[in-house]
């Protein structure tokens, strides 16, 4: 059996091998945590788009979506507080010259406490069999009850520090846990220091007084921004919410592990306006909402979880993260917020502009709650990928990799290929294909054997494989191989439309949700 690790490095050069995801600027020897997607990547990712975009627009009637520039007036970023405490608390080992996020490694080594128990708690499960009483022995068991008290102080240590920023404080646990670096294996820090995750840039030449920017860190201050334009123009009535996929940028100290933790990614950011005192309601609404959404692909429901902060955003009242089971652990994919009147209030002053709804029922102005739902694209297709990427051994001890894509998400639909090069096949073959490629995306692959080709569509998730050989021209009708069942079977050419359109038609996701 593959360590988990292994099989995500299998997935990382998979992901080059077949098109998905290439590290930036690679003849040049790429670009820390910037990643390129290729000709599936791309497709797989547009495909996740529009599933959220069709889920947020199509399916409420009070949701809009924008798209809002990158670059912001830079007194946005003053406003949202980002200038001020988009920090993270950074430090070096002197030895490897490695940098590490301080929370990091502490919340690691608080990982490494929770191993330490639940290994405790699996030998006696082993132990004592169908009698186990799990609940009994975390509570008297002593060397779980140790490890559990260790946890505990180091917690509301590290909570205490980080609530109070205080660095001096977050090395100091750092030493006392004797937390060594994972290159060098030594204990040779430097200080905490804080470091702003924005990019920097110039616009307008020196000469005129040039202004400094940022790349935006979050899509977010562009929906609050154009609040009371999408307001206005669209006669929108509180709840109601507004949508955005872009791009965003923050300068991560520590970027591992693949396309997790970019420098450029792309968010998914929907804020929902609510009447104020209703807040609590939405974001329990939105919590269940969301967790449906990235049920209904069928990736596996053990897969999620809510992981609620305990340590709040300067702007947050309840904050929860939607975690999804990664080869490396529970991962955040997604964040949902309840940014009280935050933003509204900070941009109203920084502005000077009223920013506030009139609620025509109450006949007073008010400014509006807002509700996030804040998703990154590149984790999802990340998790996708993840729990999609299968090694399977066939009958005859026979390897194959297969992604088992949910259809609907597959970057490819169908694969139409001629037994052979000759005797008239491949004219029908693209016969077949221009019928379905206004439809569906469709490739044409003649090269190789017919089990070879098989296995090309197989490594990329294309559901259909569809092939035309002799009998086609007489009986139009074409074998049609299943990815997942390896099932084949012989099919009209002109149900053939149908068939693809029921596997991978959006509603039929989109529709599990209402
Ligand atoms: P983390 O704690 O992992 O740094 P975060 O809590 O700062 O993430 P948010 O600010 O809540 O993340 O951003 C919302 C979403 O944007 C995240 O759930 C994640 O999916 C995505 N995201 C944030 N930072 C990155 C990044 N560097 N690379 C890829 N996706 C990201």
């Amino acid at each position: 059996m593959a360590t988990q690790e292994e099989t995500f490095k299998k997935l990382v050069s998979h992901c080059k091998e077949y098109g998905f995801v290439f590290p930036s600027s690679e003849i040049y020897d790429g670009l820390g945590a910037v990643y390129d997607y290729g000709q599936n990547g791309v497709e797989l990712k547009n495909n996740i788009k529009r599933y959220w975009w069709d889920s947020m627009t199509l399916l409420h009637e009070n949701i809009v979506g924008i798209d809002a520039a990158i670059f912001m007036h830079p007194t946005v970023w003053k406003a949202s507080g980002h200038v001020d405490a988009f920090n993270d608390p950074l430090i070096d080992n002197r030895d490897s010259k490695k940098r590490y996020r301080a929370d990091v490694l502490i919340e690691d080594q608080l990982g490494k406490i929770e191993e330490k128990i639940n290994k405790e708690v699996e030998k006696a499960a082993k132990r004592f069999g169908e009698s186990f009483d799990e609940a009994m022995f975390r509570q008297t068991n002593a060397r779980v009850l140790e490890h559990q008290a260790h946890w505990d102080a180091l917690h509301e240590r590290y909570s205490k520090a980080m609530n109070a920023s205080d660095l001096a404080e977050l090395k100091q646990i750092i030493l006392d846990e004797e937390i060594v670096c994972p290159i060098s294996g030594t204990r040779n820090w430097t200080d905490v220091r804080q470091f702003n995750l924005m990019f920097q840039t110039e616009m307008g030449s020196t000469a005129d007084g040039a202004m400094k920017i940022y790349l935006r860190p979050e899509t977010a201050q562009g929906i609050f921004v154009n609040y009371l334009n999408v307001q206005k123009t669209g006669r929108m009535k509180i709840p109601f919410g507004i949508a955005q996929i872009g791009k965003a940028f923050r300068n991560e100290i520590v970027a591992r592990q693949f396309v997790f933790r970019m420098r450029e990614f792309e968010q998914m950011e929907m804020q929902f306006f609510v009447k104020p005192g209703t807040e609590m309601e939405w974001f329990k609404h939105w919590k269940e909402f969301r967790l449906k959404w990235h049920k209904a692909l069928g990736l596996g429901d053990e897969k999620y979880r809510f992981h609620d902060h305990e340590k709040l955003a300067h702007y947050a009242n309840a904050a929860t993260d939607i975690e999804f089971l990664m080869p490396f652990g529970f991962k955040e994919v997604e964040g949902i917020h309840s940014r009280t009147n935050f933003d509204l209030s900070q941009h109203a002053k920084y502005s000077g502009k009223k920013i506030e709804y009139f609620d025509p029922e109450l006949n007073e102005s008010y400014t509006p709650y807002v509700i996030e739902t804040s998703i990154g694209v590149d984790r999802m297709f990340l998790s996708i990928m993840c729990s999609s990427y299968k090694e399977e051994t066939l009958e005859g001890g026979e390897t194959r990799v297969v992604l088992s894509l949910p259809p609907v998400l597959a970057p490819v639909k169908a694969c139409v290929m001629p037994l052979v090069k000759k005797d008239g096949l491949p004219e029908k073959a693209r016969e077949v294909m221009d019928m379905l490629k206004f439809d569906f995306k469709t490739t044409y692959d003649e090269k190789d054997s017919i089990g070879k080709r098989y296995r090309r569509q197989d490594a990329i998730g294309t559901p259909f494989c569809i092939t035309i050989d002799h009998d086609t021209l007489n009986d139009n009708c074409v074998t049609v191989r299943y990815r997942d069942t390896m099932a084949q079977d012989r099919v009209k050419i002109e149900d053939l439309h149908a068939m693809i359109q029921k596997a991978v038609d959006m509603k039929q996701v989109l529709r599990k949700l209402v």
